[in-house]
């Protein structure tokens, strides 16, 4: 008897044809509300990334010398059958990775928003004449795509980190591979019928999932894939980008976050605590830009502390799809393990447990990944949740004095991905907000995405942004024509 009887059955989408893996190998993604299973997906490897990566080169050509406005029309089609197709989409997200159904409604739209975008920036991409200091010679640049690109796509953000690369990506003329992660390759393979249903030439966008490394290495070691895209932890990151560097390709790094907090005792407390139990909360505390740190000034701290811990002990918690939830599931048990590891070593080491502190508790949580909406005051700088991402519903709350003391707080770890600062002295929040080492900082506002903007960090936290005009550049080249102009 086998455990996924009745889950549908997956194909990958390569050169315009739905089909199964080569070995013809499956696995089953798993609902992490219910432990159901949600598809069998087939289990790809290095031959069906070969597969694919012949697709997108063989439709490079084509697809690169159409007009920009023609592929802008594309990507418009696109996205009007994901606006169609969203109640269903969502439903995918939520069933999948676990988010609650809002929270997969803003993956969509920044989906659609970031198609439309930059299907229209890219018919601006200009080149330009330049003043030349030689007589009877002309300087020009053009900007050109970059070519076949392998994509690499967390399971956090399942749906619109595939859009964030795959837009600006064949917006610009790129043709790209794209390869899910295990978790939710489901969700990909969805999106991958619209993409059929939107009848783009084939090979343009091809979807392989299955084995990580043995794709991965397909985009690192074949040369026509010219630029990797990667989203993900900074040690997967350190292997892509080392093993990138043998052919000289471009890369973009999105890579773990370990975002500051920064609570000064003159914020308007009231906003700033819906603000930041909004960004601690949101997909369960599994964001790269979420709240892993929150430093709050010591006059306020015990008040924050409190008013957090009566936030998470009334947050309802549950299957994404049911009404009311506001937080649903972790992605797997071992992520609940790892959060129960990071909360017992902080208390070990003196935080003091304001709100939950454990797994859920009841039958509606048996079959599912459940862990508490957590409030930690007191934490120690030792605890490894302080250097480490939690990826986890786990509020860690740090006392700090002085402003000079929460910048060194905040600044002191590898990563920089985003910041926030809660403050109603502008004078501070820019003062602060300019010396900490993020590609990001949030000003009494949590919210940093929207197509328009550039997204990405410093230090460890990675090198590129995907959003934006810089979203863009990400996926040109800008080639040089010196022309001889007689008489
Ligand atoms: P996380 O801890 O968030 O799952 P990972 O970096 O492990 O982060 O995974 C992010 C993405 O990278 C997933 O799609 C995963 O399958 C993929 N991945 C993991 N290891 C490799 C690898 N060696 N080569 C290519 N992709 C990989």
């Amino acid at each position: 008897m086998t455990q996924d009887a009745g889950a549908p059955l997956a194909a990958m989408f390569i050169n315009g044809q739905f089909q199964q893996a080569q070995g013809g190998e499956t696995f089953v993604s798993i609902n992490p509300a219910n432990g159901q299973p949600v598809a069998r997906i087939p289990f790809g490897d290095d031959r069906d990334a070969r597969l694919a990566v012949d697709a997108a080169a063989d439709a490079f050509p084509v697809w690169s010398r159409l007009s920009a406005a023609v592929r802008a029309r594309h990507l418009h089609r696109v996205a009007d059958i994901l606006e169609r197709r969203r109640g269903e989409m969502a439903l995918v997200i939520t069933s999948e990775e676990g988010k609650p159904l809002h929270e997969a409604q803003g993956e969509l739209q920044l989906s659609i928003d970031s198609l439309r975008w930059y299907g229209e920036e890219a018919r601006r991409a200009y080149g330009s004449w330049i003043p030349d200091p030689v007589p009877g010679r002309r300087l020009l640049t053009q900007r050109d795509p970059v070519g076949v690109c392998g994509a690499i796509i967390p399971w956090n953000v399942p749906c619109g980190m595939i859009f964030r690369k795959a837009a600006p990506a064949l917006a610009a003329g790129c043709t790209m591979v794209l390869k899910p992660a295990e978790a939710t390759s489901y969700v990909a393979l969805k999106i991958a019928e619209v993409f059929a249903e939107a009848d783009l030439p084939a090979g343009v966008i091809n979807f392989v999932t299955g084995k990580a490394s043995a794709i991965g290495n397909v985009f690192l070691t074949d040369e026509r894939v010219r630029k990797i895209s990667f989203t993900g932890s900074t040690e997967t990151g350190r292997v892509l980008l080392r093993g990138a560097a043998d052919h000289i390709k471009r890369t973009s790094m999105e890579l773990g976050g370990n975002a500051p907090v920064i609570l000064f005792e003159d914020c308007d407390l009231d906003a700033s605590l819906r603000a930041v139990a909004a960004l601690k909360f949101l997909n369960a505390g599994q964001a790269c830009i979420g709240a892993n740190r929150i430093y709050v000034q010591s006059s306020i701290h015990d008040e924050v502390g409190r008013r957090l811990a009566d936030h998470a002990r009334q947050m309802k918690v549950g299957e994404g799809s049911l009404p009311g939830v506001a937080m649903g599931p972790l992605v797997d048990m071992k992520a609940v393990e790892k959060v129960e590891e990071l909360v017992g070593d902080a208390v070990r080491k003196g935080a003091s447990v304001r709100a939950g502190g454990s797994r859920m508790q009841g039958e509606a949580y048996e079959k599912g990944s459940f862990y508490a909406p957590t409030v930690l005051t007191e934490v120690p700088r030792t605890a490894r949740m302080h250097d480490e991402e939690i990826f986890g519903p786990v509020a860690a709350l740090y006392a700090f004095e002085t402003e000079e003391q929460a910048v060194e707080l905040a600044n002191d770890v590898p990563y920089g991905l985003s910041a926030y600062i809660f403050t109603e002295n502008m004078d501070r929040a820019i003062r602060v907000g300019e010396r900490l080492e993020t590609g990001m900082v949030g000003i009494n506002e949590i919210r940093l995405g929207a197509a328009e903007a550039p997204f990405g960090g410093v230090k460890m936290s990675g090198i590129g942004r995907e959003g934006g005009r810089e979203g863009l550049d990400e996926y040109l080249e800008t080639k040089l024509l010196a022309i001889r102009v007689k008489g």
